[in-house]
Parts: structure tokens; C-alpha cells; sequence
């Protein structure tokens, strides 16, 4: 069987998990297209990378493609609409977006200024979030929406905002907030407008279904409600309470607990209509889902639910409840975080070497004096066809403890031990070429075949690019992004170069085939071979640590045109060796000094000479220059 480029689209699920942006050119290389389906612009991340390194940046590099920030924001906003629309639903919605789920500047701004055509606004859950919120949007019309818990300084913060005219609302989340807003707002005259996050009792599935129902820690109960709202009454503040807010959790994967999370806060903002407050907004936090894997499914790293039906859903869901006793239709408000800057990066790394799983080959005879086992084991080897599967693995297994109980004993020498795992790792190979072809695998020949694989080595750092593969065992969609024409021959898993057995890629979105392993290519020797580990623009580079004192990739920024050129925005130099000993505390200072006396007092012992000294001092100095990655001379 021919192999195809519609065999490596569907072999990686390029299409499942891509959204439009993603797919693969007649070259064989991965096309990013920017604009999804409304424009038919492509730009090659093989070519793109080649650019970069041209520019003297080195793998592993963050490449984001900005338009796909405005691409994303476009299709949240205009499906809305169009559920409005259908709906006869009589308010609108606004967007806005939780700077937490990624904070570089690059970003924000990027989203200020495509969001301006819809009045897309940001979310602050902290003073310094506040404050950058601010700083990068100038539209009075977009929202700023204050989560989080609220000091003096943080409330001074946003009612300056308000007073320069921003739409800038503060969630109440924790009971004690709402006295220090009222003592705040009345000491600089200014009114602020309230809203209240409530602890609903609908839990979403998922990772991160904590957030949500009685379990939250944050949020408002019932009672605190009340109190609130007495509190108000008391104050003649009622007026200034206009939005109800909730967030049951990111990557929510089950439309159902959407829906009912917007029926029962439906239902609630009601109740804040009748209690007399003016009211107007719904908000109704983040969780609009990802589809990493590709499957549509019902599971925590997917999502069984289109966008569209997402806004739909939520549309109708308040239409339902609100209608019942004529309350006026809120606008409506989401805090996307993921499903909006998810698409835009991608990490680009090399990679630098390989571990095969090929054992040496069998010898023709076995030596002489070989002890039975061998024999026995040889003998499995050649039985092995698809209808001994499981006696040959029951057998293989067998004589390989065998073997090395004998090996313990002093029954057999390393050589004939050696020879035994080999034979063992023939049968293996054998059994996972028969398996491949099957429908039904014994599940004991599944565990001994899953072990049959390549390990890549990949220039990045997992705790540093990938925090939630490691941390929540999030499935990010990994491939080739080159040679796509060539069918890719060998199993592999993917290992960072940290010294930890945690720093791997052992998980992969592929529905069809076993998900523990990815087809990937055999090295060339004169050509570079390069992953992309798509779909990592939220929440993965502030999370990330220096495990090993690996820091911070290159960043490189583009921002393509519609003809299909495009211009390198910005190229953001990742840390140096000197950066991130730094940031442990290191004074660099005194490391030179340091090394500079060691060398001295290598010299006057008489190991080095005093030429030696300096060019080794040369080559530490450089060191402390140079990237945290492994570098091509
Ligand atoms: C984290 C968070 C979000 C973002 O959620 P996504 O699932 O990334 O869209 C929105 N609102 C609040 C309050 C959050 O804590």
C-alpha cells in the first residue's frame, strides 16, 4: 500500500484536532493557515523554521501566528451573533479574555487590537494583571471584568479605571470584599459598578471540575448573596449591581454541564431582577473547551460539542428561564481564555539523537555449549504467527525469567544473558508487526508489544513548555512537521533532554492506533528532523519551571497578510545560562570571580597554563552567554 499524504493527515488527526489552521501541503510539510477557511493563505513551518534559523535563532522556538488571535476572536464573536440572531434573543454579547491563560505582553496586545472591531474587553484576577489590563486597552466600549480577591490598592485601581471612563466591572468572589468596595467607592466618590460570583451547584466534568459547585472555593453561597444584596439595600448602593458571574471550571468537555450552568445561573440572575437590582450582564466565566485529541468526545482533553452549539446552547438556555417571567434578555458575557489563544503557538524543536529498539541480530547458530534456554527461546522466535500469539508470549516470558534467575544463580554468563533478552526483543518485534495488522490483540502480547519503540531525543524541556503534559497529563497533538510524503516507519515516544523520567511525550491524540507511541521518521544524517507540538497558546508559558535550569525557549512572533506574505513581528531571545542562574539567586559576579580564582589556582598548581587559563575562562564566559538549549556549532 502506497503511502499518502491523506495517510499522514489522517495518521496524526491533522484535521480532527486543527480547527482549519493546520494541515499538510502537497510537499509534504505542515501549512499553517491563519485566516481557517475564509481565506486560503498558507505558510509552510518547515520554510518559517529555516528563516528563523537563518535569523540565528536556535530550536526549540515558540512560534505565534497572531491572526490566528483575531481568526479565534472573530469566530467566538460571529457565532454568537449569529445564535442571537436565530434565537430572536434581544441582547448581545461581549467577550472578554482572562489575562491569566496568557500574560506576555505580545499577546494581550495582540488581543486588544484585534478584539477592537468587537468591543472585546480583558479579565483581571490580580493588582499587576489590572494594571497591564489597562495599559494595553484603550476601548471604552470593551469590558474590564476584576475576579480575584481585592485589596485597597486593587479596588483604587478600578475605580480610577472607571472614573477614565472604562466599563470596567468588580466580581464580588469572596463575602468581606463588598464592605472595603463600599468604603473605597464612597472615600473617592466614586460609583462602582458590582457584580457577584456565585457558587453554583451545577459541576462540570473534567480536570478542572473543582472550580465549580459546592466544593469552589470561590464564590458566593446563597446566603452570602443575601447578605450582600441587604447590605446594598442598606447603603443605597443596589443600583450599582448589574452582573452576575460564575465559572465552573476550564476545558469543560460535556455540553450538558454547560447548559445546565447556564440555566441554573439563569435563574438566579432572575432572582436578582426581582430582589430590584438594575442588573444587564450575565457573565459566564471561561471553559469553552479545546479539542486536543481530536475525538469530539466526551473526554478531558476534548470536548463532544461544536462552538457553535456552545453559543447556542447558552442563548437558548437563558431564553428558557428568563422568558418564563418576562425579564429582560442580559447581554451576554464569556471569559475564553483557552479555546481563544490555544491555536496560536506552536513549539518547534529538533531533534537531537535516538535510542532504537533494535537488538543486534540473531547469530545463525546458537554457540555450543548455549544452555537450553536459548534454544528454547529460538525456537519461540520462529514459532511465532498470528495464531500462537499468546502461547509464544507466555513462552518468551517464561524463559526470559528463566534466564535471569539463572543469571542471578551464576548458571549462566552476561554473554548467554545477553543473547536471551536479544531473542526476547526479536520475539517482541515480531509479535508487534503480527499485531499491527489484527483486530484483536491478547492482552498480555498489547503490554509486551507497547514497550516496542524508539526513544527521540527532542531539544525542550517539558516542565518548561509543556507544564500541564507533566502536571495534569494534558494532551497536546505532537508531529513531524516535514517529510509527510514518507511514511513514517518507526514507533517512538519522545524524552526532553532534562535529566527526569517525568520529561516525556508518551501520549498522544491518536485515536486509532495505540496512543502510547507516534509514528515518526528514521533520522537522516544530513538533515535536521523537526516536531511541532501543536495548540499550546494557553496557560503553558508562565506555568513553566527551570527543572534542570532549562529557561525560557526563543520566541518568535508572526504576523502573516492575506497574499500570503508575512512579517516577523518579533523575535524574543530566550533566557541564557546567565538568566537562569540568576534567577535561583546566582550573582554572576561572583560566579566569574569565582572561576577566574579556580583557574588561577589551577594554574599556580601547575595543571593549566596561563594560556590554558584564559582560553578556558573564555570558553565559561560563553557558556554563561549562550542559550539553555542544545546549540549547533
Ligand atoms: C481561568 C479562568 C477563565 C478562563 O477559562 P478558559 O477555560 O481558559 O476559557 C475564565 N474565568 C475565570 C474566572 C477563570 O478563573
Amino acid at each position: 500500500m502506497k503511502w499518502t499524504i491523506e495517510k499522514a493527515t489522517d495518521l496524526y488527526g491533522i484535521k480532527r484536532w486543527g480547527a482549519d489552521y493546520f494541515s499538510i501541503d502537497d510537499n509534504g510539510d505542515v501549512v499553517v493557515s491563519p485566516f481557517g477557511s475564509d481565506i486560503d493563505t498558507k505558510i509552510s513551518l518547515l520554510e518559517l523554521i529555516h528563516e528563523i534559523e537563518e535569523r540565528g535563532h536556535s530550536m526549540p522556538v515558540l512560534l505565534r501566528i497572531e491572526n490566528i488571535l483575531g481568526s479565534q476572536i472573530k469566530l467566538l464573536h460571529e457565532t454568537f451573533r449569529k445564535a442571537i440572531k436565530e434565537s430572536n434573543y434581544n441582547g448581545s454579547f461581549k467577550g472578554v479574555f482572562p489575562v491569566k491563560v496568557n500574560q506576555q505582553e505580545q499577546v494581550i496586545e495582540a488581543i486588544s487590537q484585534f478584539g477592537k472591531d468587537y468591543n472585546h474587553g480583558l479579565e483581571a484576577g490580580s493588582k499587576s494583571e489590572l494594571i497591564a489590563a489597562i495599559s494595553m486597552l484603550d476601548n471604552r466600549d470593551a469590558c474590564l471584568i476584576c475576579n480575584g480577591y481585592k485589596d485597597e490598592e486593587f479596588i483604587d485601581l478600578g475605580l480610577f479605571a472607571i472614573k477614565m471612563g472604562y466599563q470596567l466591572f468588580f466580581v464580588v468572589e469572596v463575602p468581606g470584599e463588598i464592605d472595603l468596595i463600599i468604603d473605597r467607592a464612597k472615600l473617592h466618590k466614586i460609583t462602582p459598578n458590582l457584580g457577584l460570583r456565585i457558587k453554583l451547584s451545577t459541576q462540570a466534568e473534567g480536570k478542572w471540575s473543582e472550580s465549580g459547585g459546592e466544593s469552589s472555593v470561590f464564590g458566593l453561597t446563597m446566603s452570602h448573596v443575601v447578605n450582600v444584596l441587604d447590605k446594598l439595600k442598606a447603603e443605597n448602593m443596589l443600583d450599582c449591581l448589574q452582573l452576575l458571574h460564575y465559572h465552573i471550571g476550564s476545558q469543560i468537555p460535556n455540553i450538558s454541564d454547560i447548559r445546565a450552568g447556564a440555566m441554573e445561573a439563569s435563574r438566579l440572575y432572575e432572582e436578582l431582577v426581582k430582589e430590584g437590582a438594575p442588573m444587564g450582564f450575565i457573565d459566564l466565566g471561561g471553559g469553552l473547551a479545546v479539542d486536543y485529541d481530536g475525538s469530539n468526545s466526551n473526554t478531558s482533553s476534548s470536548r463532544n460539542y461544536s462552538i457553535e452549539e456552545y453559543c447556542t446552547d447558552i442563548v437558548e438556555s437563558i431564553i428558557t428561564v428568563l422568558d418564563k417571567n418576562s425579564i429582560a434578555h442580559p447581554t451576554i458575557i464569556t471569559e475564553s481564555g483557552r479555546a481563544i489563544v490555544a491555536y496560536s503557538s506552536i513549539l518547534l524543536f529538533n531533534i537531537l539523537d535516538v535510542s532504537s529498539f533494535a537488538p543486534p541480530a540473531i547469530p545463525e547458530v546458537l554457540p555450543e555449549s548455549a544452555n537450553d534456554l536459548l534454544e528454547n527461546l529460538l525456537a519461540t522466535y520462529n514459532m511465532v504467527s498470528v495464531k500462537d500469539l499468546q502461547e509464544c508470549c507466555n513462552d518468551a516470558l517464561y524463559y526470559r525469567s528463566q534466564a535471569r534467575q539463572l543469571f542471578k544463580h551464576g548458571q549462566i554468563s552476561i554473554r548467554e544473558r545477553a543473547l536471551a533478552e536479544n531473542l526476547v526483543q526479536h520475539i517482541m518485534i515480531k509479535m508487534s508487526q503480527i499485531a499491527k495488522d489484527l483486530e484483536h490483540v491478547p492482552s498480555d502480547v498489547q503490554k509486551i508489544t507497547k514497550l516496542v519503540y524508539d526513544i527521540y531525543y527532542g531539544n525542550f524541556s517539558l516542565f518548561q513548555s509543556l507544564p500541564d503534559v507533566w502536571a495534569i497529563d494534558q494532551i497536546m497533538p505532537t508531529m513531524p512537521v516535514h517529510r509527510l510524503g514518507e511514511e513514517p516507519t518507526r514507533s517512538a515516544i519522545i524524552s526532553d533532554i532534562t535529566c527526569d523520567c517525568d520529561g516525556k511525550l508518551d501520549n498522544f491524540p491518536d485515536i486509532l492506533q495505540q496512543a502510547n507511541t507516534l509514528r515518526l521518521h528514521p533520522l537522516k544524517d544530513d538533515e535536521e528532523y523537526y516536531l511541532g507540538v501543536f495548540l499550546v497558546g494557553a496557560y503553558q508559558e508562565t506555568l513553566g519551571d527551570l527543572h534542570n535550569l532549562f529557561g525560557d525557549t526563543n520566541v518568535v512572533s508572526i504576523h502573516v497578510n492575506e497574499n500570503g506574505s508575512y512579517n516577523i513581528l518579533r523575535e524574543v531571545e530566550g533566557d541564557s545560562v546567565e538568566d537562569v542562574l540568576s534567577y535561583v539567586e546566582y550573582d554572576i559576579r561572583g560566579i566569574k570571580t569565582r572561576l577566574k580564582d579556580l583557574a588561577e589556582d589551577s594554574v599556580r598548581r601547575g595543571f593549566i597554563t596561563a594560556r590554558e587559563r584564559k582560553s578556558i575562562l573564555n570558553t565559561f564566559n560563553e557558556g554563561l552567554r549562550g542559550y539553555t538549549y542544545f546549540e549547533k556549532e
